[in-house]
């Protein structure tokens, strides 16, 4: 995720300043139209490009844009650093020359990494940690699946969070906070101010307490007067801690404001969870739902609002309770679905940590031995495996039936909820679900299972935003040496989901899941169509071989359907794997959640990455 696209310009320097660059420039000549590309400070992922003209330099300020692409003010956008000093290089358009010499980064000079070169990302971490109080794999997997919208949040509200950050308090207010306590020098507040909605920095230096009021100019960048600009307070604030920009001192010490109900993050567990929101319309609320993060009712639900997200087996002994209890559960009469082996009936889990809805696997009791067995290989791939994009296995239970009792996936298969709900769905949406999708395949993939039922009824809904893989009734877990599956006979099979290698050679690997995927990807991309209209799986077989492929479905983005026929390349050596997959998904995914800011924080927010 931390990859500089100007990473590989052989005349791209990091993080140097202006001075350092006019003496690179100066080293190599001083020759019309030299130039050399170097990281800006104040904007995200900005450069800046240095070029000399007639023996003097010019420093033009290349700024990313929300959508991801680059410009010079007033000049025309590119698609990267690169595309635009190419441009450059052919077209003045504005500059004093074009660029006709690159000012080359000898190889003993390594690109100086820059500031914030970290912390766009550390970032999104703190926020999730903070916000969820999610660890490790968990945030990793938000921090991917959800980076837009968490930059769009951090951009409007991440300061909200910090313990600097004093809400709305007078000036005397401030102060007398800063008194409180040790009064090192460095010590600081942020506040809002009261009239002007704009903020203020209260900082202790020499005892006594120093006020500042933070510039707010029309493009929405935050500075201290005749400071640097930044586009976040949290950013501001994260600058002044290495440079003074104007101030007494820099800053230190955060005041910590114990009023509001800051929640530090505990080292170890889950922080209690506050409840008590209302979820925006058509966002169906499961379980007992506990949410740290600021209530969602203005934006959208993401993930990690939902109680489905995090491994719900906070204590590693709770791992090894693979039965549960008959006591522990309460089961609804409600029906969510059917297959052969019995149904799938709503119900309660009860634990000492609360009552969770959970969808219980009800086998039916007379057709027991062979899908008794079945049931219990599910269980036992489900155990191994835990992803928030992932239907969890909660536990087995041995009652009146076997029961397998996993998460609850409330909104239901995405074939069906794309199909009833094609006028509120965007394509965004869909994307943003089937990266999911491809996040908990990469899972799959990395621990050596392959699903072998990958398909969009099988990707159940927790809401419209959180999508889960579940049905794992055909999985295998591979050897630790084996790329693919064997199966001895050929079985019901969902062919039309099935790459060639399967139906030829009855051979599954995760190469033939990324098949399936493409065709879950057609699936969702046509709201629930079926794939291959009417024909019969036999027919497929023959049309596949001869070459062809569905077609695009109708407002799918060629970039995805690009994916898709990758996904349906012929011989499994040369289709792209998971890895693969989630990449160009994310890529997407970041490209086109970019465009889509909340009103009025289109200036503010820049894409971070
Ligand atoms: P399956 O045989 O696993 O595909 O389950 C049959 C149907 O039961 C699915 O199509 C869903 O409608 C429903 N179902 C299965 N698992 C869940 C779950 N975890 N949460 C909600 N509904 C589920």
């Amino acid at each position: 995720m931390t990859t500089d696209p100007a990473a590989d310009l052989p005349f791209y320097y990091g993080s140097i300043s202006r001075s350092d660059a006019e003496e690179y420039l100066k080293l190599a000549g001083m020759a019309d139209g030299l130039f050399l590309l170097r990281q800006c400070l104040r904007s995200l992922g900005g450069y800046v490009l240095s070029v000399v003209w007639n023996v003097e330099f010019h420093h033009y300020s290349v700024e990313k844009q929300l959508i991801g692409t680059y410009c010079i003010a007033g000049g025309k956008s590119h698609c990267g650093p690169a595309e635009l000093c190419e441009f450059y290089s052919k077209d003045p358009d504005g500059l004093v020359c074009t660029l006709r010499k690159p000012c080359l980064r000898s190889p003993d000079v390594p690109i100086k990494a820059g500031v914030f070169d970290n912390l766009r990302e550390n970032m999104l971490r703190e926020y999730v940690r903070q916000a969820w109080n999610l660890e490790g794999e968990a945030m990793e997997q938000a921090v991917i699946s959800q980076a837009p919208q968490l930059e769009k949040l951090i951009a409007t509200t991440a300061h909200e969070k910090m313990t600097w950050y004093h809400g709305k308090i007078p000036r005397q207010e401030g102060e007398r906070r800063l008194y409180s306590g040790a009064q090192p020098d460095g010590k600081f507040l942020i506040r809002d101010r009261e009239e002007s909605g704009t903020f203020a920095l209260s900082l202790m230096y020499g005892k006594t307490a120093y006020h500042y009021q933070i510039l707010h100019d029309k493009s929405g960048k935050y500075s201290m007067p005749e400071g640097t600009k930044f586009d976040t307070v949290w950013q501001l604030v994260e600058y002044l801690k290495m440079k003074p920009d104007g101030l007494v001192t820099v800053l230190r010490e955060p005041c910590v404001n114990n009023t509001t109900k800051q929640t530090p993050v505990l080292p170890s567990g889950r922080r209690q969870r506050t409840n008590g929101y209302t979820p925006p319309p058509g966002v169906p609320l499961g379980g007992s739902k506990e949410v740290t993060a600021s209530p969602p009712t203005e934006r959208q639900m993401l993930p990690m609002d939902c109680n489905e997200f995090a491994n719900p087996y906070h204590d590693p002994n709770d791992l090894k309770k693979f039965f549960i209890n008959r006591d522990q559960l309460m089961i609804d009469e409600v029906e969510l679905g059917s297959g052969n082996f019995g149904c799938v009936k709503k119900g309660v889990f009860k634990t000492q940590k609360g009552h969770t809805d959970v969808a219980i696997k009800v086998l039916k009791s007379e057709n027991e031995k062979l899908v008794k067995e079945e049931m219990m290989r599910e269980a036992e791939i489900m155990h191994q495996l835990s992803n928030p994009y992932i239907v969890r296995m909660l536990g087995l239970c041995e009652a009146e039936s076997l029961m397998l009792v996993m998460e609850m996936a409330a909104a239901g298969p995405l074939n069906k909820f794309l199909s009833t709900k094609k006028d509120t769905v965007t394509m965004e949406n869909i994307v943003g679900l089937m990266h999911q999708v491809s996040m908990g395949m990469k899972y799959l993939e990395e621990k050596n299972f392959v699903h072998r039922d990958l398909a969009a009824r099988n990707v159940l809904l927790v809401n419209q935003q959180f999508a889960k893989i579940s049905d794992f009734g055909l999985s295998k877990a591979l050897g630790a040496d084996d790329s693919y599956y064997k199966a001895r006979t050929a079985g019901k099979w969902p062919l039309k989901w099935y790459a060639p290698e399967c139906m030829n050679f009855h051979k599954f690997s995760s190469k033939s899941d990324v098949w399936s995927f493409g065709i879950t990807m057609w699936e969702a991309f046509s709201y629930g169509g079926k794939p291959y209209k009417k024909m019969k799986g036999p027919e497929v077989i023959s049309f596949i071989a001869n070459g062809n492929r569905m077609e695009c479905p109708p407002g799918c983005p060629d970039r995805m359907y690009a994916l898709m026929k990758d996904c349906w390349t012929y011989k499994h050596e040369d289709r792209p794997g998971f890895v693969k997959v989630e990449e160009r998904m994310r890529a997407f995914h970041y490209s086109i959640s970019n465009k889509t800011l909340p009103e009025g924080t289109a200036d503010i927010a820049e894409p971070l990455k």
